[in-house]
């Protein structure tokens, strides 16, 4: 099937992406790297009537890493933040991640922010999202507003971003603990396919070996991304030997309501979410310790 027809602009400024969305009514749409978007417009699941190109503006690409933050301009390429020494070095759960999004090639055209914006329920830059607490920054002509990632995921596919609004940023916490680690792990049916269940956890570790701070969130089995407070409570405070994050982990069926698909079933996905997070929490506390890089 070929996409609906469409009139298209290639934006060269932020200014003017938004006045192209705002003049839509809700009919223009943003293509950044088209790797979500092109195939949902060939199957005539989406037909914007006009697309507005922000793959000229280079104030949509970059990477700054501050003491506490690392901020990603919401049209940097997947591929380029997975290449970045900085952020491998200050963020490597967003490295090891990336990893696991798609292909070299999809990777290469793909965007941090169309990655956000699309917010498939088995996206990784999600799961990251999420799990750092990290805030959107989107832009419109009414102004500049900032969105945590508690607020921006409503559910699968849809996120709290408003008609013409483009997101422009992203701003991932970097934590300053001296022993923290992180774990990431998914299943998926082929290498690089979708995750069908996935879990992240990132873990600080304090001078009397007890856990200080634990995030963790799991995806693909949920329409979003879901941090597990329950489990973090569990696990906070208490030197993190097996018995302690399996005790956790116990907690997660009750926490989660996966639905069946022709990929696998809720009960599936609910059974194998337990076991990733149990092997992402033991991957961050060995990091943590010092036990592997
Ligand atoms: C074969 C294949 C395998 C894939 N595997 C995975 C995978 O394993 N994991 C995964 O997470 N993803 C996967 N993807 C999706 C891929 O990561 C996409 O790159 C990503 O979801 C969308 O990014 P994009 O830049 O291509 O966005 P586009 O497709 O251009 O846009 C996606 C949506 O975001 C909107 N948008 C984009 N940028 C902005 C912005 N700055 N502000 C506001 N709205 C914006 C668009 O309007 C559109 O609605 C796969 C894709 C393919 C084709």
């Amino acid at each position: 099937m070929k996409a609906a027809s469409f009139d298209y602009i290639r934006a060269k400024s932020i200014d003017e992406v938004c006045s192209a969305l705002n003049q839509g009514d809700g009919e223009a749409q943003i293509i950044a790297g088209g790797q979500t978007l092109i195939p949902l417009m060939a199957m005539r699941m989406s037909r914007p009537q006009t697309l507005v190109d922000i793959n000229d503006i280079e104030e949509l690409r970059g990477i700054e890493v501050a003491e506490k933050v690392a901020m990603i301009k919401a049209g940097t390429r997947q591929a380029d933040v997975l290449s970045s020494i900085e952020i491998r070095n200050n963020l490597p759960i967003l490295s090891e991640a990336l990893g696991h999004v798609g292909h070299t090639q999809t990777r290469n055209r793909g965007t941090i922010g169309g990655s956000l914006v699309a917010a498939d329920p088995s996206s990784e830059i999600c799961l990251i999202a999420q799990l750092l607490d990290a805030t959107m920054i989107a832009k419109s002509t009414a102004g500049t507003r900032s969105i945590p990632a508690n607020q921006f995921f409503d559910s699968a596919m849809v996120t709290s971003l408003k008609d013409g609004e483009c997101l422009m940023e992203i701003d991932f916490p970097i934590w300053n603990q001296k022993r923290t680690g992180f774990g990431f792990h998914e299943t998926s049916i082929r290498d690089s396919d979708y995750a069908l269940a996935a879990a992240s956890a990132q873990i600080a570790i304090g001078g009397n070996n007890k856990c200080e701070r634990v995030h963790l969130a799991v995806g693909g089995a949920t329409p979003s991304p879901l941090r597990l407070n329950e489990v973090e409570t569990a696990l906070i405070g208490s030197v993190l030997d097996d018995s302690v994050i399996d005790d956790a982990v116990s907690l997660i069926p009750n926490l989660l309501e996966p639905q069946s698909d022709v990929h696998a079933s809720a009960e599936y996905r609910r059974r194998v979410t337990c076991v990733l997070a149990a092997r992402a929490i033991r991957d961050a506390r060995d990091r943590a310790q010092g036990k592997f890089s």
